[in-house]
């Protein structure tokens, strides 16, 4: 498998996951990212998820629907090829992120609600961004 060097959105998916972390506001918001692409990944889809977390400083999703999610890309012959959350903070990945990226080697793509920038990263031996790339 080739290494994933970078993450290719439209800026209207840009847009929907920034308007989707505002408004869980004050808590993190989450999403899973369907798509294809091994090298460079492209988003087809997005799949809102609820934080059962419901927290400021984590999230988690429910095993029923994470298992809903992953059943919905395979009828679509689409892959998780990303999970989206927000941060009330810089778009760098936490401890905890670190230990499920580590679990969970797809592109994690962060958005902080304080700066409005947008970062991902994988975790491959080591964890290391990946490029966030606007589609035309
Ligand atoms: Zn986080």
């Amino acid at each position: 498998m080739e290494a994933t060097t970078s993450i290719i959105l439209t800026s209207g998916q840009l847009d929907q996951l920034a308007a989707l972390a505002r408004q869980s506001l004050p808590n993190e918001s989450c999403a899973f990212l369907l798509g294809k692409g091994e090298k460079e990944t492209t988003v087809t889809e997005i799949l809102t998820m609820r934080n059962a977390d419901e927290s400021i400083i984590s999230f988690s999703i429910e095993p029923k629907e994470l298992l809903q999610a992953y059943d919905l890309a395979e009828k679509k012959k689409l892959q998780v090829i990303g999970i989206f959350h927000s941060h009330p903070a810089r778009p760098s990945p936490s401890g905890t992120d670190i230990k499920f990226m580590e679990i969970n080697p797809v592109v994690w793509l962060i958005y902080s609600t304080t700066n409005g920038q947008f970062k991902a990263y994988i975790y491959d031996n080591d964890v290391r961004e990946v490029a966030v790339k606007i589609k035309e």
